[in-house]
């Protein structure tokens, strides 16, 4: 038996409520074979009852003239109480004018005094009954039960309906995320994101409310919004966040809301659900935009985007990705030394040409291709690890990267060992560099991975130093071996300002850390000047070169 059915199958609690014996017994009598029955001769009575068994009664019989307090009385104490109010009521009446104000006051339905059909009375029951119960399942799947506003799918049927009105006004759809919620969640509580999301939904119900519209939760902290259209999206933006920073501890906290101005009736509504949602990702690593609205150049870069997807398989097969080398020098002594190298992919696109690795590697993260193409990098590094100690007799260490994606495949290790085995290098000399954001995202599995990795023999860089949210604790938790500090921090560098006292704090950092200090980004000699005085080891930047092909790279070693 389906569950719907055997929930149909338990039997109910009717109370009915008359001040006539005769008249209880009747209803009793009719009722009884298919509802369980109690029965109550007042009004005061039957709130006894009723707050009692809140949550069983299924219906209630009403009479209107009762001693104590009498049927009108009830049902205004009924609606009073978010609770009891959901308790459909029938009236017991002969008087017409009182059926009026009972309709008034919620009741659903009248019966008529006497009570001479039996079958009408038990199909009017029954009918209610379950009306009541199929609306109050609808109303729980429609609402997401954490901020009460829609889930998507009646979202969508909803904004469909608005649509299809004649000659409604302009409308617009837009999706609104919160920045980095994961990260919020994991430093303040899951209850205080839980706060967040709630907050952010009274925001949106609010402005749904004023310009005519609805809200959404679609998951997550993903939110949709259609209203009438404005001009003013970065109002509606400041809103939202007012009333999320009212909360406190969030000073940086940012949303992003993508907008798809114009809602056009031609077009799917899902269409424009993903556009809004699209506009809204495409500036989530851009810290200086909060709202975008999607338009033709954003379609542009999709469309170019999907084709990139659709192109990696054949790239890979055709070797269309090339890996070019960055040297890293040791910058000690009185002249630079030759330390390392970085492999940096790039495309070289048949019909799209040239393209840096700014252009799909975000993408690649997004979608988890990343892995493969990771893979191929990482092989393609090994081996010209091992050319290179054969023609020129040298052990130059090549570090490539790993992104986040990379973590999640248990055989990590593993796959690592044998490129290091097939290639005839040593373990050492594949080196690994790792995101500080890929730290800070998966804490405890991030841990135990790179630990076991270092074990192997593997060292391990962590990449982009500073520009992710790692504490000084968990720092000092990181097994490490060289810490590379982020390109921004070179360029803010302004002879001894604040930049510069920057820069010397987080070699400080390293040196405390015991680790060596790569620099990245160093472009001019007042740069590498500079660097070589706050006590920097490595630098890796244009001022010695650019990543350059592998034939090129070899110059280095002359
Ligand atoms: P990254 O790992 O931080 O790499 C350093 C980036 O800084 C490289 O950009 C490099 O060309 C650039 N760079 C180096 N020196 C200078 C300088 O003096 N000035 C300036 N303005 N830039 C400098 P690139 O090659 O475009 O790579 C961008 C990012 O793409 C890399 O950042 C890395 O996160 C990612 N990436 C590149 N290749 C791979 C790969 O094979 N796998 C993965 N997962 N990511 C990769
Ligand atoms: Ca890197
Ligand atoms: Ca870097």
């Amino acid at each position: 038996m389906s569950t719907d059915a055997l929930i149909r199958r338990t039997r109910r609690t009717v109370l009915v409520v008359e001040d006539e014996a005769v008249n209880r017994e009747l209803l009793g009598f009719i009722l009884r074979d298919t509802y369980d029955v109690l029965c109550a001769s007042d009004g005061v009575e039957a709130l006894d009852i009723i707050r009692t068994h809140v949550g069983r009664i299924s219906m209630i019989l009403l009479d209107i003239n009762m001693p104590r307090m009498d049927g009108i009385e009830l049902l205004h104490r009924l609606s009073e109480d978010e609770a009891l109010s959901r308790i459909p009521v029938i009236m017991l009446t002969s008087d017409k004018d009182a059926e009026l104000e009972t309709l008034r006051l919620g009741a659903v339905d009248f019966i008529a005094k006497p009570y001479d059909m039996p079958e009408i009375i038990l199909a009017r029951v029954k009918r209610i009954i379950e009306f009541v119960e199929d609306r109050q399942i609808i109303r729980d799947v429609e609402h997401d039960p954490l901020t009460g506003l829609y889930t998507r799918s009646f979202f969508q049927e909803y904004c469909r309906r608005l649509l299809a009105a004649q000659d409604g006004p302009r409308r617009d759809m837009i999706a609104v995320d919160v920045d980095h919620f994961r990260l919020l969640n994991e430093m303040h509580g899951k209850a205080f994101g839980d706060e967040v999301l709630m907050t952010l939904a009274e925001g949106i119900r609010e402005v749904a409310q004023e310009r005519f519209g609805i809200g959404c939760r679609s998951d997550a902290d993903l939110f949709f919004l259609f209203m009438d259209h404005t001009d003013d999206y970065q109002a509606v933006y400041d809103r939202l966040i007012r009333r999320v920073q009212s909360l406190g501890r969030l000073n940086n906290l940012r949303l992003r809301m993508g907008v798809y101005s114009n809602v056009e009736e031609e077009r799917p509504l899902e269409w424009h659900c993903d556009a809004a949602k699209s506009a809204c990702d495409s500036i989530r690593n851009n810290y200086t935009r909060s709202v975008i609205v999607y338009d033709d150049a954003l379609h542009e870069r999709e469309l170019y985007n999907e084709r990139l997807i659709a192109d990696m398989d054949a790239a890979l097969a055709e070797g269309q990705f090339v890996v070019y080398y960055q040297p890293k020098y040791d910058i000690h002594g009185d002249a630079p030394r030759l330390y390392s190298a970085e492999a940096l992919v790039r495309w070289i696109h048949p019909e799209l040409g040239f393209i840096s690795p700014g252009a799909f590697i975000p993408l690649f993260e997004e979608n988890g291709l990343i892995t493969r193409l990771d893979d191929y990098v990482w092989h393609k590094a090994a081996a010209q690890i091992r050319d290179w100690k054969d023609r020129f007799g040298v052990s130059l260490p090549v570090s490539v990267n790993l992104s986040r994606m990379d973590f999640y495949d248990s055989r990590l290790q593993e796959r690592l060992l044998g490129i290091v085995r097939d290639n005839g290098i040593s373990i050492d000399e594949l080196v690994l560099e790792v995101t500080e954001s890929a730290y800070s995202q998966n804490m405890d599995r991030m841990l135990a991975t790179v630990t076991e990795l270092r074990r192997a023999g593997f060292k391990i860089e962590m990449d982009d130093f500073g520009s992710g949210y790692s504490s000084l604790n968990m720092l000092c938790l990181m097994p490490i071996d060289a810490l590379k500090i982020d390109m921004k921090f070179v360029r803010n560098i302004v002879n001894a300002g604040a930049g510069y006292r920057m820069v010397e704090l987080v070699i400080e950092i390293a040196k405390a850390l015991k680790v060596p200090c790569i620099v990245e980004g160093v472009e001019d000699e007042a740069q590498y000047h500079l660097m070589k005085r706050v006590g920097c080891d490595v630098i890796q930047g244009y001022y010695f070169s650019q990543p350059v092909d592998a034939d090129h790279f070899e110059a280095f070693f002359k």
